[in-house]
């Protein structure tokens, strides 16, 4: 996961400003959950899945799932996630979990993020160094840092803390600490407890799933690999400064790893620690 800039593109047309189809929609859905009756009752969101809103959010992530970096292209398609749950919530922390979710938020474009679909729909993932599968997935999940006094209402998420991590709104390096062997931990905090943003974060979109933590790993290797290779084309240079092998190895180790610099490469949150941590940005 990586911090993203929602400015960097342009709002959707379908969603931008008051006569959009996204604010339609909105107005609809304020009318329908105002009747009480109906809060049961399903209301039908399409506009979140237009053509347009899906591009914008592949170029925002660049082909990749908001929340575990993977890219979607060629393997699975996106799935326009709704951060704060549209239709209905579990493991909220108000008083009662079910519907109606954040309905007027279905369709505002800070609430929209891509995904794939192993961090979106629940399923039961083995988990790297568990024994067993474990149920993983955002799904309708919503935990919050506190609980919020009052009615769950529109507005009412102006006042909320969010337990998950939105890459959109905060930063990762914060809460979320990669390892060189494709772990991911929660940073611990000031009294040496994990933070429980990563925690959960971790937990609720299965970033430790065994085939996402084997991936990260190759990535991670091939990084170490070469700056390895650096470290010791640098000590042999120290050693012999006048020779043009170990210059041009050296400078042919740098090149591999400017290439890995690439925010649309998967897992570029988690390169950019490690290069930080070796002192190379
Ligand atoms: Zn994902």
């Amino acid at each position: 996961m990586r911090k993203v800039n929602r400015l960097d593109v342009q709002i959707p047309e379908s969603l931008d400003g008051k006569e959009s189809k996204g604010a339609r929609e909105t107005t609809d859905a304020l009318a329908h959950f105002k009747n009480k009756k109906n809060k049961s009752v399903e209301f039908s969101f399409e506009v979140y899945k237009k053509k347009d809103i899906k591009l914008a959010l592949e170029i925002l992530f660049e082909g990749k799932c908001a929340y575990c970096e993977s890219s979607y292209r060629g393997t699975s398609k996106l799935h326009v996630e709704h951060f704060r749950p549209k239709a209905e919530i579990k493991n909220s922390t108000y008083s009662k979990d079910g519907r109606p979710g954040y309905y007027w938020l279905g369709a505002v474009w800070e609430n929209l993020l891509p995904s794939c679909q192993n961090c979106n729909q629940e399923t039961y993932q083995i988990i790297y160094g568990q024994p067993y599968s474990i149920l993983t997935g955002k799904g309708n999940c919503f935990p919050l840092q506190r609980k919020v006094r009052g009615e769950f209402k529109p507005g009412v998420d102006k006042r909320e803390r969010p337990l998950l991590i939105d890459p959109t709104v905060d930063d990762p390096n914060q809460y979320l600490e990669f390892t060189e062997d494709g772990l991911v931990y929660s940073v611990k905090d000031k009294n040496g407890n994990p933070n429980k943003r990563g925690e959960a974060t971790i937990q609720i979109f299965g970033l430790l799933r065994e085939e996402l933590v084997i991936e990260r790993r190759s990535v991670a290797t091939a990084l170490r690999t070469r700056i390895i290779n650096i470290r010791e084309y640098e000590r042999r240079l120290h050693e012999d400064p006048h020779n043009a092998y170990h210059e041009h190895d050296l400078n042919r180790e740098l090149d591999e790893l400017v290439g890995l610099i690439d925010s649309s490469r998967e897992f570029y949150g988690m390169i950019v620690q490690l290069l930080t941590k070796h002192n190379f940005l």
